[in-house]
């Protein structure tokens, strides 16, 4: 392994402990327990657990029962839901290629998620939500039923809604005022500009940071956190994805996030004990645990 693939070093410990908004532990080099050692030696006492198809929401599940430090969320990704529909003749996606099943084999897997949905360590239903640079127009209109079934689903369970939203911000904010936001909605890896986030903020949005806030070019997404609230912004990896500067391209994992929670409190020109002390908090009521 060079130097430039091997996992960053261990950051300082944060004084408060918070929690990782959004993970994918089942993506991520060795086993929950080395993860969750490692992100609780540094102040990362909590992890989201996020399922992206039905298999992966079935383990987000069962390890949120297994382990105290995890929740779990649990939805077909946005860009999951075309496949189901569609197929993926190429296979890409984890599971291999696949025939299309159409609108029945959504239904039957949404009737999975719903399942999921309503044991006591599922917090929350998703990532669900749009994503138009992954998914084609072809994809589209799979996507905005699925995501509309998703927050019928988190409303009637009472759980919150993670939303993904890849280039996709007008018509996910039109879905919501559509279908009517669950109480409790998070905004994953948020990617909206400033003014986007006071929309956000206006409706009670939470808005969940990831590490690409930290990279040079992502000015506009650190004035958006310039100007949401403290008590709406969480802090998340989506490891293995998005590891924050200066490990860009090297493995995430959730015991980096004092590395981007404190960037977020250079931006938010806060003291950083302060912001993870309202980042803990916001988690918690976000999550409900
Ligand atoms: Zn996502
Ligand atoms: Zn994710």
């Amino acid at each position: 392994m060079s130097s430039k693939d091997a996992p960053p070093p261990l950051p300082e410990p944060l004084g408060v402990s918070v929690a990782d908004s959004h993970t994918h532990l089942d993506m991520q080099e060795g086993t929950v327990e080395e993860a969750l050692t490692k992100a609780a030696a540094v102040g990362v006492t909590t992890v989201v657990q996020v399922g992206c198809d039905v298999k992966g929401s079935r383990w987000a599940a069962e390890t949120a029962a297994a382990y105290d430090a995890v929740h779990a969320a649990v939805a077909l990704h946005p860009n999951e839901a075309p496949r189901i529909v569609l197929g993926d003749p190429d296979g890409w996606s984890r599971q291999g290629a696949r025939e299309p099943g159409g609108d029945a084999a959504l239904d039957e897997a949404l009737a999975e998620i719903d399942a999921l949905a309503a044991l006591p360590h599922v917090r929350g239903v998703g990532e669900t939500g749009l994503d138009y640079f992954r998914t084609g127009p072809e994809g589209m209109a799979a996507q905005e039923r699925s995501f509309r079934a998703h927050i019928e689903i988190a409303k009637r369970h009472g759980k919150a809604l993670v939303i993904h939203d890849r280039e996709a911000h007008d018509d996910v904010l039109r879905v919501l005022r559509e279908e009517g936001a669950p109480e409790r909605t998070v905004f994953h890896c948020y990617s909206g500009d400033a003014e986007m986030a006071k929309v956000c903020a206006e409706a009670g949005y939470f808005m969940s940071f990831a590490g690409n806030v930290t990279f040079k070019n992502a000015q506009p997404l650190r004035d958006a956190l310039a100007v949401a609230p403290a008590e709406l912004v969480l802090v998340e990896t989506d490891a293995p994805f998005l590891t924050p500067a200066p490990y860009r391209g090297r493995p995430n994992a959730p015991y980096l996030i004092p590395v981007t929670l404190r960037a977020m409190a250079e931006v938010k020109g806060m003291d950083e004990d302060a912001l993870a002390t309202a980042v803990a908090a916001n988690t918690a009521r976000a999550f409900d645990y």
